[in-house]
């Protein structure tokens, strides 16, 4: 395998009517008893954890208060998002071309993973509802880091470990926010930016991505890309 594909999740594989917004809110009010929702800040790109403690700082708590429970605040989202039957009554929509592009990068045996700010187990959940978790053989989530390019280099070392992978210039990291191709970027991999969120090309071109699609339904462009013919 000598190629390692990553996939930020929310609307650059999917999109969910929801997602995890309620297990936000639930642990917010379960932990820190504040009534609250993410819908207060732009939470587009940001780990779950910086979602977290942005919300609740907007909300008056302090930064030390809110970390000395923040384990326990992710624990709550899991338990919801698992027991409450959220996803199994939310709308996910796999996004144009997906399901046909991890198809043909399968069929290449090219090695995917994730790369999303998401909680492991909430990850899980959303993908294995729409039948496309088991394309990704390993992950770097908000579940082990708060910093967004930690997960990328999380992810790499997941690789190398697991199927002996090699890195040398031969990592693509596929998301739709700024803060996806800046991860990226401090990473040292190569970014490919897609407007299916809600940021336009030339909001993604600003943060210097390598390449900008509209969607990821062009599979022999993407093929090109990652074989490094354009
Ligand atoms: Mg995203």
């Amino acid at each position: 395998m000598d190629k390692l594909v990553l996939f930020d999740i929310d609307r650059t594989l999917i999109k969910c009517l929801k997602g995890h917004i309620p297990a936000f809110s639930e642990a917010f009010k379960r932990v820190y008893n504040v009534d609250t929702t993410i819908n207060i800040i732009n939470s587009h790109g940001m780990t779950d954890q910086e979602i977290i403690i942005k919300v609740l700082k907007k909300n008056g708590l302090s930064e030390d208060e809110i970390k000395s429970k923040i384990d326990k605040c992710m624990e709550v989202m899991v338990e919801f998002m698992s027991f409450n039957k959220t996803i199994d009554n939310d709308e996910i929509a796999v996004l144009e071309g997906v399901r046909e592009l991890l198809k043909e990068l399968d069929k290449y045996n090219i090695l995917m993973g994730l790369v999303t700010g998401n909680l492991e187990p909430i990850a899980k959940i959303k993908l294995k509802k729409v039948n496309l978790y088991h394309y990704f053989k390993v992950g770097g989530f908000g579940s082990d880091d708060i910093k967004r390019a930690n997960l990328v280099k999380i992810a790499i070392k997941r690789a190398k470990e697991k199927f002996s992978f090699k890195q040398n210039n031969n990592v693509f990291l596929f998301g739709d926010t700024p803060l996806d191709m800046k991860a990226g970027k401090e990473a040292g991999v190569k970014t490919v930016g897609v407007t299916t969120g809600i940021y336009s090309k030339e909001q993604l071109k600003n943060t210097d991505a390598n390449f900008i699609l509209e969607s990821l339904k062009d599979t022999n462009k993407i093929l090109e890309i990652i074989q490094g013919k354009i």
